[in-house]
């Protein structure tokens, strides 16, 4: 991989956090404005808000498109922020280029798609102006660089990234579930591109803002995209994930910036993996007992006994044997299914016996 990039080039007062505030979308001339000086007034020097939305189903609110340009400018012109906002398309890039946007991002759902990633850095070509590039919905890092490829080939060098979060499926306390080892392991094939935490759409609420952002700086990101709304109750989109500008100040000062020595941002990177993999534990078990549940279902349609212990034996053989076919104790990993088998026979018997 051959990608040059320049370090992000934007108007904030100190390097590190590079702070991005802004409603998820544009809804009016007076929600811009009001939101924009508000944030303004809270020391926030980077703008954003969606003039395109990319919705999950049609018939929602989807932005007011160009319409809304002038509401950017004025926040641009007037109040003297750096705007951002998100382009999907060609026509979308020359709109916002000739509008005057400072920042432009590629939404996640672009992100994923290589025919619009290539047509909108051939819009690019030849232009000077930051460009974001979200990750890609599904956890795929290929996909994600491949898109930052492609800008950089189209010969855009002012490119920075930032994480969202990736899709998963099933119950997870994240809307987008963070799986932090993905940007750790861009930072570590692309160290000179900086990366900007989205904690808003990663957590999808706002009580999740303040943790996933102290956690963003903790492992050393560069800056955070957060979305503002001066009335998120009232937001046309995303409205749980929104704070008020008092609200995103109170934030932003309980903030720890700690220094990115080696040492401690290491043992926090790994601390952060260990966190995400015993939350994927955890779903998981949960998914267990479900699935286990179900079987208890068939056991009483089918009359048959909640303990099997020729099933019970297999089990523990079997995990045994993987285990130590992966280094494991087999002993300890047998310990943990008989916990996890008791427990599941407990469930089963509740449920056998209650409906
Ligand atoms: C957004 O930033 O409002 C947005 C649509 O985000 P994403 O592409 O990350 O879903
Ligand atoms: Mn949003």
């Amino acid at each position: 991989m051959n990608i040059e990039l320049s370090p992000m080039n934007l108007p904030h007062e100190e390097y590190r956090p590079i702070l991005i505030a802004g409603p998820c979308a544009a809804e009016s001339e007076e929600q811009v404005f009001e939101t924009a000086k508000q944030l303004k007034e809270r020391g926030i020097n980077i703008f954003r808000a969606g003039i395109w939305k990319p919705r999950t189903k049609p018939g929602t609110f989807d932005g007011y498109g160009e319409q809304a340009m002038p509401w950017l400018l004025q926040v641009k012109n007037v109040l003297r922020m750096a705007v951002a906002t998100e382009v999907a398309t060609p026509e979308h890039v020359k709109c916002a280029l000739q509008g005057g946007v400072d920042i432009l991002w590629i939404g996640a759902r672009t992100t994923a798609n290589p025919f619009a990633v290539q047509q909108i850095a051939d819009a690019l070509r030849g232009t000077d102006v930051q460009v974001l590039v979200k990750n890609p919905i599904n956890p795929d890092l290929e996909l994600w660089i491949g898109a930052i490829e492609r800008l950089a080939n189209a010969g855009v060098h002012r490119l920075g990234a930032v994480h969202r979060g990736f899709s998963t499926y099933g119950q997870s306390i994240y809307r987008n579930s963070p799986m932090w080892k993905i940007p750790i392991e861009l930072r570590r094939r692309i160290p000179e591109l900086p990366i900007i935490c989205d904690p808003s759409h990663m957590g999808g609420k706002r009580e999740l803002v303040a943790p996933i952002s102290q956690q963003a700086m903790d492992m050393g990101f560069d800056g955070l995209m957060i979305e503002s709304h001066h009335k998120p109750d009232e937001a046309m989109s995303d409205s749980n994930q929104q704070v008020t500008p008092d609200v995103l100040a109170y934030i932003l000062s309980l903030l720890v910036i700690r220094e990115n020595t080696a040492s401690t941002e290491d043992i926090s990177l790994l601390r952060r993996k260990i966190d995400e993999i015993d939350i994927r534990l955890i779903e998981l078990l949960a998914s267990r007992m479900e699935v286990s549940r179900e079987v208890g279902q068939f056991k009483k349609e089918h009359n048959v006994s909640v303990l099997q212990t020729g099933r019970y034996n297999e089990i523990l053989e079997k995990r045994g044997e993987q285990a130590a076919s992966c280094g494991l104790g087999s002993e300890f990993v047998q310990s943990i299914f008989k916990l996890i088998h008791e427990e599941s026979v407990l469930q089963q018997t509740r449920f056998i016996n209650n409906k």
